[in-house]
């Protein structure tokens, strides 16, 4: 449906958009993750046709967006990061303006009716735009993206500047609209990202550095399958219990700040599951679990661990040396 493929964006030297590829299917939420400057407005704009590209493809529902843009743009309702909103039209005009710009067929009355409703700004429809509340105006912003029933919805920061009850009711709305579009969504806040999609591309330096569910990134990322229990126990018996266990590498326990217990981490080989065994075998030894997890990165550790390399200078040197290392990129091989 959506089909990006050796994206790059230059602007002058600077490289914002380097080599970037990801295909999105239909009825895909895919949150577009990356702290800011990373380039995914960049990337927004160029699937959507409004900045050109430097180099790549982009296709969308089988149009090109350099060789068929009306056919490819059709497709796409496009939010981006500053909405185009005429403040001095009413909430109505503005969305008939926009029907009229995008020359759609449907019954006018009825479509803008329909989709008022939808986003919920029907109450607010004969207000002047410049008198709307920033939450309101962001649902305006959804409307206009809406009109003509796009199929794919590009939404760039759709909650920046928010307070949490607006980011509450945007989240909702994005969900609901999830039922029937196909959406990307960006934000540099990973919990925004986290709450509504199932896959997340992370992006860096104009770099993907990761591309999958959250559970799998979160699998993935963790070099660390060890076990962490915090039991009420005699420390050294309970070690050499828990050493005995089939499929037990490692254990190591120190006190722990509970009272008269004990922290154990439990490393497993390979990548047995062992936490049943363990489970038992501290019970049969008639230790008293307080806590017992694994040792998984939340999302959070792992997108500051994804983007924590940012290097302003070397992201430059990219750009210099750009022309001939633009060449050179397939051969290269890059991560
Ligand atoms: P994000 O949306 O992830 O915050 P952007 O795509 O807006 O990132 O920007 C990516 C990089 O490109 C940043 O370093 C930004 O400064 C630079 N950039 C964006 N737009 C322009 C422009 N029009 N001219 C020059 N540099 C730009
Ligand atoms: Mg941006």
């Amino acid at each position: 449906m959506i089909e990006v493929t050796g994206l790059y964006k230059r602007y002058g030297t600077h490289l914002a958009v380097n080599d970037v590829s990801f295909s999105v299917e239909k009825g895909e939420i895919v949150g577009f993750l990356g702290p800011n400057g990373a380039g995914k407005s960049t990337t927004m704009n160029i699937i959507t046709g409004y900045l050109s590209l430097t180099r790549g493809k982009v296709v969308i529902d089988g149009f090109d967006i350099l060789e068929n843009p009306e056919e490819a743009k059709k497709r796409i309702g496009y939010l981006p990061e500053i909405p185009p909103v005429y403040v001095d039209m009413t909430v109505r005009e503005y969305l008939n303006f926009v029907y009229d710009l995008k020359k759609v067929r449907f019954p006018k009355k009825a479509h803008i009716n329909e989709i008022m409703r939808l986003v919920r700004i029907e109450e607010v429809s004969e207000r002047l735009i410049k008198h709307l509340s920033k939450g309101y105006r962001q649902r305006v912003g959804f409307a206009q993206a809406l009109v003509g029933n796009p199929d794919i919805l590009i939404l760039d920061e759709p909650t920046v500047g928010l307070d949490p009850k607006q980011i509450i009711e945007i989240r909702e709305l994005i969900e609901k609209l999830g039922k029937n579009h196909t959406i990307i969504l960006s934000s540099h806040i990973l919990s925004e990202i986290q709450a509504v999609c199932k896959r997340i591309i992370v992006i860096n330096n104009g770099k993907i550095v990761a591309d999958d569910t959250p559970e799998r990134l979160s699998e993935k990322l963790s070099e660390d399958l060890s076990l962490l229990a915090t039991v009420v126990c005699d420390g050294e018996n309970m070690k050499n219990a828990l050493a005995e266990v089939d499929g037990v590498k490692e254990v190591a326990f120190e006190e722990s700040e509970e009272d008269s217990a004990y922290d154990f981490v439990i490393t497993p080989e390979g990548d047995a599951d062992i936490r049943r065994e363990i489970f038992r075998c501290i019970a049969e030894n008639g230790g008293e679990m307080l806590s017992f997890t694994d040792n998984k990165m939340t999302l959070e550790q792992i997108f500051l661990k994804l983007t924590e390399n940012a290097q302003p200078d070397e992201q430059e040197l990219d750009g210099e040396e750009y022309g001939e290392a633009i060449e050179e990129t397939e051969e290269e091989g890059e991560e």
